[in-house]
């Protein structure tokens, strides 16, 4: 099987797992397991925070930082397409009572620094008080410009607001961004003087388990308390920890492969599209700057085309959209450690035999 479904579905490799049976464990709500007493300090120093927090999941992350940052009642600017907003079932609503102000997103991904400024509210008893603006890097595969990055940064700062960053993929946005340059020194540089930022261990850097949070000293240490509220403080897991220092040691710099199979996948589509009786003038590929390509396919034909692949051991990810001419199904594909350049082919070809 080959499986584009997310990289989230990555298998930790023999050389992850050693490191998980060798790694030293205590319980970590007392504050002693050395693994990840380890990986939060090498997460903190890598991207310039005084502090990190490990904990089960990016929503769990993502939901500590909103809740320490926010009070009831506060607000919180997201975009309509954020994570924070649209896939966490309402987490910041349900449990944390803050409210969010989502706004549109651009086509490259952000949202207008002219939007977030309009929805900033003046000091009246009738608004919620804004506190906090989330930005999503990378989102949906988008890197938003690091100058992007700054001026969002400023403007929070001009207004007295708290910044997050969920960087999920945040180390996809710094490989695709760093061009010859260090990576690590640039996901620092895309966070610097923000607030806080969560990452994802789980995802293209390929450990099975695991979210971090960084941020302040105080900040974490307010985190610490809103985790074992909601249930994410656990023992002796520095056995996933430990996975996570692998990753972070070994994981990084590999991605650019995914990028380049990505790559590699949306010439072949286009390729694929355009020579395809059944296909050309029906479907159309988006150019990708990371490891998520969106492939666009008429709704007539695209379960058919989805079943096809399914046939030939292939999984993709998909939803419906409607254009004002037609209903279309968005397919995901996502490439990642487990994907291979000659599964990106193999795909490719099972394209061409439909
Ligand atoms: C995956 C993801 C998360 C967190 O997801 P979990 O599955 O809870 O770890 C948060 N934000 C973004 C943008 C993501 O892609």
């Amino acid at each position: 099987m080959i499986d584009f479904r997310s990289d989230t579905v990555t298998q930790p490799t023999p050389d992850m797992k050693q490191a998980m049976l060798e790694a030293p464990l205590g319980d970590d709500v007392f504050g002693d397991d050395p693994t990840i007493n380890r990986l939060q300090d090498m997460a903190a120093e890598m991207l310039g925070f005084e502090a990190a927090l490990f904990a089960p999941s990016g929503t769990q992350t993502n939901l500590i930082a909103l809740m320490a940052h926010c009070q009831r009642g506060e607000e919180a600017i997201v975009g309509q397409q954020w994570h924070t907003y649209r896939w966490e079932a309402g987490g910041m609503a349900v449990l944390g009572s803050i409210q969010p102000q989502p706004l549109e997103n651009q086509p490259d991904g952000t949202i207008a620094l002219a939007d977030i400024e309009g929805a900033i509210k003046v000091d009246d008893p009738h608004f919620a008080r804004t506190r906090l603006i989330v930005i999503e890097n990378t989102h949906g595969g988008k890197v938003l410009p690091p100058a992007y990055m700054r001026d969002v940064q400023a403007l929070a700062e001009r207004h007295g607001l708290r910044t997050h960053i969920d960087g999920a993929r945040l180390f996809n946005a710094a490989v695709a961004s760093a061009g010859d340059g260090d990576p690590v020194a640039q996901a620092r540089q895309l966070c610097k003087s923000y607030d806080s930022v969560s990452l994802c261990l789980s995802k293209g850097l390929g450990a099975p388990v695991g979210s971090l949070l960084l941020g302040s000293k105080e900040f974490i240490a307010r985190g610490k308390r809103m985790r074992k509220m909601l249930g994410g403080g656990m023992r002796q897991a520095g056995i996933l920890a430990a996975a996570g220092i692998y990753a972070l040691e070994n994981n990084v710099r590999r991605m650019a492969e995914d990028h380049a199979n990505a790559q590699l996948l949306v010439q072949g589509l286009g390729k694929a599209v355009d020579a395809h009786p059944k296909l050309a003038g029906r479907a159309n590929v988006h150019p990708a700057q990371t490891n998520i390509v969106f492939f666009d396919i008429d709704a007539e034909i695209a379960d058919a085309f989805i079943a096809h692949l399914a046939a030939g051991g292939i999984r993709v990810t998909s939803g419906y959209y409607k254009t004002r001419e037609k209903a279309m199904k968005r397919i995901r594909w996502v490439t990642h450690l487990n994907v291979g350049r000659n599964d990106v082919e193999r795909a490719l070809e099972a394209v061409a035999r439909f």
